[in-house]
């Protein structure tokens, strides 16, 4: 039987009704949404039970478009504010991928609690075991074992981790992500972007995070490439000569099925070459003043009809996996963004980008005849930094 959720308000993130809907309800029937509306305009033709939220602000659940997974046990174990070099250090000095699957099921339950709905991982070392639990959780999910080096496998289906108990096309996929530009070679990354291309899977890659990576690429040096050389990793560099935007463009790797992660040292030009590409671009704006490496140009991004996602990075850099933590801090530092325009990065747009290839996100990000069932309630904290607007 249909049940009638009503709510003080709801950001319905659909162009056919307000970006904040007043006295709102939803009904919904099993796992579906039947209908959107005022609480006055759906009362009358509903006979079935009524649960009043209160005063909340009713969203579609959230996304966090970039995470670490198998980082959950170095909370509270890194630098912060140093810039990338020392936070890199630090990160170093830990046991880096040693996976603790009961604290990754705890913060994954933390995050549904939350009101999200979809994560995408990105794993190095622990990409089938992470995939596993997010299949047995009840989330939507992208599961991208991240490649690096130079080793490029005759047959790239190898890239893919194979976990039996991910249904490829219902709630999540495996995929394959490049980690960074200067560490992965153009041939890898161009063999993965290939496989995800030709099997419509998501790729994603971090790019343009610090400027380290803008010298390593530029001109081969960089306090980092030192740190990296003194442990034997990238001895024989040469630079391609190119910045990272451009760089990614001329390897082939923007399109619209890649998920740029970080995007801070880009200028206008780079901004331009990425909305022109279609790729989607994932801002990560509390891991970025965590490790200190700068901010990201939101608002050229929106500005210039980017699909803009928003990610936690794993918890070596952030305090939790909440996306709604960076929606309150991106307002914080973009004084002119809105509330409708904010939440889209955690609802629409990731749906938008997800649901190209995975059917649960497809249903996700709006609220919907024929949505999911799948909400958040918007935090008081952001609702006051909009008031004071
Ligand atoms: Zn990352």
């Amino acid at each position: 039987m249909p049940e009638l959720l009503r709510a003080a308000a709801a950001a319905p993130m659909t162009p056919n009704l307000p970006p904040l809907l007043q006295d709102a309800a939803v009904v919904v029937e099993g796992e579906e949404i039947l209908a959107v509306g005022t609480y006055a305009g759906l009362k009358a033709g509903h006979s079935g039970p009524v649960r009043d939220l209160g005063d909340v602000t009713l969203a579609p659940a959230t996304f966090n478009s970039h995470v670490h997974l198998e980082m959950c046990h170095l909370l509270g174990l890194t630098t912060q504010g140093q810039g990338f070099v020392p936070w890199v250090k630090s990160l170093l000095a830990q046991p880096l991928y040693e996976l603790d699957a009961a604290r990754v099921r705890a913060e994954l339950m933390r995050l549904e609690q939350r009101g999200a709905a979809f994560v995408a991982d990105i794993s190095t070392h622990n990409a089938a075991k992470v995939g596993e639990i997010l299949a047995s959780s009840g989330l939507g999910f992208a599961s991208f074992r991240e490649v690096i080096g130079n080793t490029v496998p005759g047959d790239a289906s190898t890239l893919l981790p194979q976990v039996p108990t991910v249904e490829q096309g219902g709630r999540g996929v495996m995929s394959v992500a490049g980690h960074a530009l200067y560490s992965t070679t153009g041939e890898l990354l161009q063999a993965a972007k290939g496989f995800c291309r030709e099997r419509n899977l998501p790729f994603s890659l971090h790019l343009a995070e610090h400027t380290d990576e803008d010298s390593i690429l530029l001109r081969g040096e960089s306090p980092f490439l030192d740190l990296l050389k003194s442990r034997g990793v990238l001895t024989s560099y040469t630079a391609p000569g190119k910045r990272p935007v451009p760089l990614a463009r001329d390897l082939g790797l923007l399109d619209e099925g890649t998920l740029l992660v970080h995007c801070v040292t880009v200028t206008e030009a780079d901004v331009a070459d990425i909305a022109a590409s279609r790729a989607t671009v994932c801002l990560c704006p509390r891991s970025n003043e965590h490790i200190g490496v700068g901010r990201a140009p939101a608002r050229a991004f929106l500005d210039a009809g980017v699909n803009l996602c928003l990610g936690t990075d794993g918890l070596c850099s952030n305090t939790d996996l909440d996306p709604y933590g960076e929606v309150a801090r991106l307002l914080e530092l973009e004084p002119r963004l809105d509330l409708f325009r904010a939440l889209a990065l955690v609802t629409v747009n990731p749906a938008r980008y997800f649901g190209r290839s995975i059917p649960r996100a497809a249903r996700l990000g709006t609220l919907a005849p024929g949505r999911l069932a799948r909400f958040s309630i918007v935090p008081q904290a952001v609702l006051d930094i909009c008031s004071h607007r």
